[in-house]
């Protein structure tokens, strides 16, 4: 196996050589279970887990390898399990909060490129939808390409071209049709060798019909891998990161489909920079634009300059970051407070700390 098939580059060799102790090899994760991943590396594909140091020193889910990791791993030569000792610095992430676990955070895809914001061009057609995933993208520091797929049904693809630009200035913006192929040439061309590109947008857009297009071939979940479960059997399940034919790499994991708005204030600033800009001009310098007098934003509005759907589209996202940044924070406190009590306690029960009775 060819690590740079898996996207490898000489920026990865000097993250690596940082990191790595002797005996350690590089390797991507193409698959996350709950307590375990999978590898490709030079030896083939394993599974692996993180090693006992590893786990105590991770402070939060996010800390844990994810699909698109690229990691250090003591894997002994033709075994067919593998320890995670370090996760390289990723370039880019998706996170999101799990539901389960008081909304501590997770990698849901990581080290991804390019990031296609995928819309359908009949009924669902949405420009709110497109601005929520421009944030995301922001925040994740993968490129964007808006893609309107289902051209062949669009009424007006030119119009929703143009209102596409208008909320997604300077990104490139691609009408495709997943199903007849028009536009498809492009999508692929957008995703160079050695790239890792991944899918964002509602259910019922295309994204399924778009990857099976990219793979040209009809089923979805490709790529099987044979593993052994808890009872040594072999069983056969899916790569979420699978390789293109034209040599991409595409990152498909079921948590890229339920992201939630996690972001901060710069991400959504990028989505809507002229609002930004117009902020500058506001009198007082933390203006929320909602009613403040001397508001450029709310002047812009008035006078048409501003289209008030996208303003009202701003405020929502403001609101919605906001209010996950508070929970993220009580959740901070709480597991803050959780391990000074854990050290206090081991410190009474130290022997040089104990007090004589
Ligand atoms: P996903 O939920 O985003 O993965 O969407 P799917 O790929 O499952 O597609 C949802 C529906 O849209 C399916 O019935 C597809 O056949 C249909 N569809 C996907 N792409 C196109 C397209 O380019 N044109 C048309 N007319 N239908 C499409
Ligand atoms: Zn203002």
């Amino acid at each position: 196996m060819n690590l740079h098939d898996y996207g490898w580059s000489s920026a990865w060799d000097d993250a690596f050589a940082r990191l790595a102790e002797p005996g350690l090899v590089p390797a991507r994760v193409v698959r996350e279970h709950r307590d375990a991943c999978a590898l490709v590396g030079e030896a083939g594909e394993c599974l692996a887990e993180v090693s006992g140091r590893f786990r105590h020193r991770a402070r939060s889910g996010s800390d844990f390898p994810a699909v698109g990791d690229w990691v250090a791993a003591e894997w002994p030569g033709g075994e067919s399990r593998a320890i995670v000792h370090a996760v390289l610095p990723r370039r880019s992430a998706f996170v999101r909060r799990s539901a389960g676990t008081g909304g501590e955070p997770q990698v849901v895809a990581a080290n991804v490129d390019t990031v296609f914001l995928v819309s359908g061009l009949d009924r669902d057609f949405n420009l709110r939808r497109i601005e929520r995933y421009l944030t995301l993208a922001h925040e994740s520091g993968a490129r964007a390409v808006v893609v309107l797929n289902k051209a062949d049904v669009a009424a007006d693809p030119g119009h929703a071209r143009l209102q596409a630009e208008s909320v997604a200035a300077g990104k490139p913006i691609l009408l495709v049709s997943a199903a007849s192929g028009a536009g498809m040439g492009a999508l692929r061309g957008a995703l160079a060798p050695g790239e890792t590109g991944a899918l964002l947008g509602s259910s019922g857009v295309g994204k399924s019909t778009i990857i099976n297009a990219l793979l040209g071939r009809d089923a979805l979940r490709t790529a099987p891998v044979r593993e052994d479960d808890d009872r040594g059997r072999h069983t056969t399940s899916h790569r979420e990161l699978i390789r293109l034919p034209g040599g991409g790499l595409l990152i498909d994991t079921p948590g890229m489909r339920e992201l939630q708005l996690l972001a901060d204030d710069t991400a959504l600033e990028r989505s809507f920079d002229e609002i930004a800009d117009l902020a500058g001009r506001c009198r007082f310098r933390d203006c929320t634009h909602t009613g403040e007098p001397g508001c450029a934003v709310q002047a812009a509005v008035a006078a048409g300059e501003l289209d008030v759907g996208r303003y009202e589209s701003y405020l929502q996202q403001r609101k919605e970051i906001r209010h996950h940044r508070i929970e993220q924070d009580v959740r901070l406190q709480n597991e803050e407070r959780k391990r000074w009590k854990a050290i206090h306690r081991s410190l009474r029960n130290h022997p040089k700390y104990r007090r004589e009775e």
